[in-house]
């Protein structure tokens, strides 16, 4: 059987970055074409045969998104209940005392990926890199969705425990956290044996602060060996920075240097407190430079920490150093172009400037940014022989009129609103609106019992035993 081609014809705008070019850039009136998998025309005049001819007349081609952070495990049920809480005493952040509670059950854990994988796909994500717990679906699930989807299991030596309201204390259990370790590698194995060819396998050490040293080391050794990704949280929380500086008197980065993790195949989760943050109060101001001298990347996160008061200083700032950054959406909404927005707003209060960063570098970030971290030069662009990923915008939604620039109506107004199709590897998974490949109405029926039986488990794990009326207040009195 011949390979199915499909042409976008004369798109009104597309955004393309051919090989050799240092930066995506606009075309007009142009045809984009397909064949299987793998882009065969950008250009005016497509003249081959196609199966399927789309007209692209009143829409913006681009490619598809790259989401280097996210949780798909618990994260979809934890909406709505801990946004207006944290612990005081270790900076305000609700991690530790309040988030950490939620966990799914063996039954939640299938529509709580469908939802996630549903809701990026929506918002233009064509690859994400997925940190959660292994269970029995979660291979065949990032499959079926057509999502190109790297796996990481985390896997730790320690557990957080929290005493009172105000310490943070780490409960080691080395044999678990090895065996979890075991398991993992054998995971990643697995999934990047898949032979869709739209899988990964990536090596996840949750944390800095929860692995040994010595198991940092092997992890990395492990994954090198493979070929694989390493991803790991660092420079988190600012409770973790101190609980580092107790230990070794290092930051994150000097710590990861030290034990010679940094590299172009690390990505580091958040990263946001290092030596220059205004938070830290250290004297040497040289972790941006430790990070953009080894290649290694940030998966920069912005709406779950701005919900909790902070903010990396600045994602502009991390740019014009020299660090690759990839953008991710962490936890809910999952909408990474919501994400984008935040982002660009956070960099530039944080700033103090409009200057600090512009959309065009912003979208760098939201694509080849992820694409570089995952080492693909085939996907986060629009190029003859790249990868099919890519997302057709509609230029007639109301919130994307009147069109001077389409990418700045996407990100700063329309958002997913304005995503009508979505392609992987050629294969449309969002059509309409609508995501082709799972059951999300299904999946989301199952959300609010999964969340009530979370909400159970969190009143009794909670180490002070409060209600969740005490843990969760309603944001209004509930009156009679
Ligand atoms: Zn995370």
């Amino acid at each position: 059987m011949a390979t199915p081609v499909t042409v976008v014809r004369n798109c009104a705008w597309a955004v393309t970055r051919a090989d050799g070019e240092v930066s995506h850039g606009y075309r007009q009136a142009i045809d984009i074409a397909f064949a299987g998998n793998t882009i065969c025309h950008v250009g005016p005049g497509f003249t081959g045969q196609a199966d399927t001819v789309i007209d692209g007349r009143r829409l913006l081609a681009m490619p598809g998104l790259v989401n280097v952070h996210c949780h798909s495990g618990d994260e979809p049920i934890a909406k709505g209940l801990f946004e207006d809480v944290g612990t005081a005493a270790l900076w305000g952040n609700a991690l530790y005392e309040f988030s950490a509670l939620i966990d799914s059950d063996a039954d939640a854990k299938d529509a709580c990926q469908t939802v996630m994988l549903a809701d990026l796909m929506r918002s233009g994500v064509t690859s994400c890199l997925d940190i959660a717990g292994v269970h029995p679906h979660w291979l065949s699930l990032a499959v079926q969705s057509g999502m190109r989807t790297w796996l990481a299991p985390g896997f730790r030596e320690a557990a957080w425990r929290m005493e009172g309201s105000h310490r943070l204390d780490y409960d080691w259990n080395a044999a678990r956290g090895r065996e979890r370790y075991q398991e993992a590698l054998r995971f990643v194995d697995e999934a990047r044996a898949h032979p869709s060819g739209r899988i990964g396998g990536v090596v996840a050490p949750s944390q800095i602060e929860t692995c040994s040293e010595a198991l940092l080391q092997e992890a990395a050794d492990a994954a090198r060996a493979r070929g694989a990704r390493i991803t790991i949280h660092g420079a988190q929380t600012m409770a973790e920075h101190e609980e580092l500086l107790r230990r070794t008197g290092e930051t994150a980065p000097q710590m990861m240097e030290r034990l010679g993790l940094l590299g172009p195949d690390l990505i580091i989760g958040h990263c946001i407190f290092l030596d220059h943050h205004g938070w830290t109060r250290q004297r040497t101001r040289d972790d941006l430079a430790r990070l953009a001298r080894s290649g290694t990347t940030v998966a920069h996160c912005p709406v779950t920490f701005a919900r909790s008061g902070m903010t990396l200083q600045t994602l502009g700032g991390y740019r014009r150093a020299g660090v690759n950054v990839g953008l991710g959406t962490d936890s809910y909404p999952f909408n990474m172009l919501e994400e984008m927005r935040e982002a660009l707003i956070c960099s530039r209060v944080t700033a103090g400037s409009v200057f600090d960063l512009d959309t065009g570098t912003l979208f760098d970030v939201a694509t080849t940014g992820g694409a570089k971290a995952l080492g693909r030069n085939d996907i986060g662009r629009i190029a003859v022989g790249a990868k099919a990923d890519l997302v057709l915008v509609d230029l007639d939604e109301p919130t994307m009129q009147p069109v001077h620039d389409p990418l700045r109506n996407l990100v700063h107004c329309a958002a997913e609103r304005a995503v009508r199709d979505v392609f992987v590897d050629g294969r449309p998974v969002v059509r309409d609106r609508r995501v082709t490949t799972l059951d999300v109405e299904g999946a989301v029926r199952q959300l609010q019992d999964a969340q009530k039986r979370a909400c159970r488990v969190a009143e009794q794990a909670d180490p002070q035993l409060r209600p969740l009326a005490a843990l969760a207040p309603l944001s209004l009195r509930l009156n009679p």
